[in-house]
């Protein structure tokens, strides 16, 4: 057992799952030996992002993770974690762009009959049971789970189920994150990549007993992947795909094959197909087994909305030791965010757009810019009026942490600047001048 601090393997499992989405984006769809090899962020891809923005697996991850921090108790809220999905789905929440700009299909389906069932009960169960509805859409986002609850594993691989039964209820994707929840447990716990990998005897985290896997036995499917397919095999063999089952293989299949964290990143994106997906898998794991350290700096660097990021991260380990109150510093950052969030994509992001309401002068759209600062400030404004107690050094976090998200939204309001500017001289008819 090596000596990485839990705080350092939660924030490396978070941002690995982000970063790696990242990473595979730029050749997500992409078949592998067909493009430039991936060897650092650089964006692009189907959906044209900036290097460092994340696609859906990274947005839904962070809705998880403020699902269950949102909770007091131990049980999560399968309503609170469909909430905020809509909320990402309708409104862009906790996108890296300020949008929902993919969405898989079994999501969506989930997410429809969410939203148009107003009667909701005390979960919100919405996913297809049927095997054919097995994507890699619930294990994509796992990560929270494992993070919050690994001194409890047997909880842990519950809630794992609970977390996927929302919008993916497969028996192969239930048991894909019950076993990918062992194994991040087990990362957080140090083991090494030999006990992780054994399979002469399926890994059992430390908080569930030996015969775990035999008392509660794993899909035939599941199994043949975590008894060590992925060390005989190789691409064509290994797939890129969308189901979950090949996509845990090719995620396991770098992590085994290679030495390091980033190694093992290009190996798994460079597979290309779903490589943001089979890219987030592995970084969840990666990240909680080599730490934040051993990330690349300047990929963290340029993770979109990092600092809100490390917050939730955190925030995780906080509650991981001990379920109370959320901390001052994450509810006013979060705080921030929201705020920032909600006029951004609500207001900003919708008048760029074509609408009734589109800008037709910079004056106007300078107007909104003010707007979001005075709604920053405001925020922030509070905190002297706050009664709660708060240390110098808990203000200062959280005014350094707010300013980059301001700025991030800024560094997203260039862009919408950008493409308004070409609207407008495009729109410029040559004749109106001439009277
Ligand atoms: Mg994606």
């Amino acid at each position: 057992m090596n000596k990485i601090s839990l705080s350092d393997r939660i924030s490396g499992s978070l941002f690995g799952l982000l970063l790696c989405d990242s990473l595979g984006t730029a050749v997500e769809c992409q078949i592998s030996g067909s493009f430039d090899p991936v060897k650092s962020l650089r964006g692009g891809g189907k959906f044209q992002l900036k290097p460092g923005q994340f696609t859906d697996d990274g947005s839904m991850a962070l809705c998880l993770s403020i699902a269950l921090l949102d909770n007091e108790n131990n049980i999560h809220s399968s309503i609170k974690q469909m909430n905020l999905y809509q909320r990402w789905y309708e409104n862009g929440y906790l996108s890296s762009n300020g949008e929902c700009f993919d969405i898989g299909i079994t999501v969506r389906i989930a997410l429809n009959k969410f939203i148009s069932n107003s009667d909701q009960s005390e979960t919100a169960y919405y996913g297809n049971t049927s095997d054919k509805a097995s994507g890699n859409g619930s294990l994509m986002r796992l990560a929270p789970i494992p993070l919050l609850y690994y001194q409890d594993p047997s909880h842990a691989v519950i809630e794992a189920m609970n977390s996927s039964k929302t919008t993916h209820a497969s028996l192969l994707c239930l048991d894909s994150c019950r076993i990918y929840t062992a194994l991040i447990i087990g990362a957080l716990q140090g083991f090494s990549k030999d006990d992780l990998l054994n399979t002469d005897h399926l890994f059992v985290p430390n908080g569930l007993s030996n015969d775990y896997w035999i008392n509660n036995p794993l899909d035939a499917d599941v199994f043949k992947v975590i008894n060590g397919s992925y060390k005989q095999l190789n691409p064509p063999e290994i797939k890129a795909s969308g189901f979950v089952i090949e996509t845990m293989e090719a995620a396991l299949w770098a992590f085994y094959h290679t030495n390091s964290f980033e190694e093992g990143a290009l190996k798994a994106v460079n597979l290309g197909n779903d490589a943001d997906t089979v890219g987030a898998i592995y970084g969840m794991l990666a990240g909680a087994f080599y730490g934040i350290d051993h990330i690349p700096n300047e990929w963290k660097e340029k993770c979109y909305f990092n600092d809100l990021i490390q917050t939730i991260s955190d925030e995780l380990f906080r509650q991981s030791q001990i379920r109370t109150n959320v901390s001052i510093v994450y509810k006013k950052i979060l705080e921030v965010y929201d705020e920032l969030a909600k006029f951004y994509s609500g207001t900003i992001k919708r008048r760029v757009l074509p609408c009734p309401k589109q800008y037709k002068s910079m004056e106007e759209f300078n107007e909104d810019i003010q707007q979001l600062n005075s709604i920053y400030e405001n925020v922030l404004k509070s905190l002297d009026e706050d009664q709660e107690m708060i240390t110098n050094d808990e203000k200062q976090l959280i005014f350094n942490r707010s300013k980059t998200i301001l700025k991030q939204f800024l560094i997203l309001i260039e862009d919408d600047k950008h493409s308004l500017t070409i609207k407008w001289l495009r729109n410029v008819n040559p004749f109106s001048q001439k009277k």
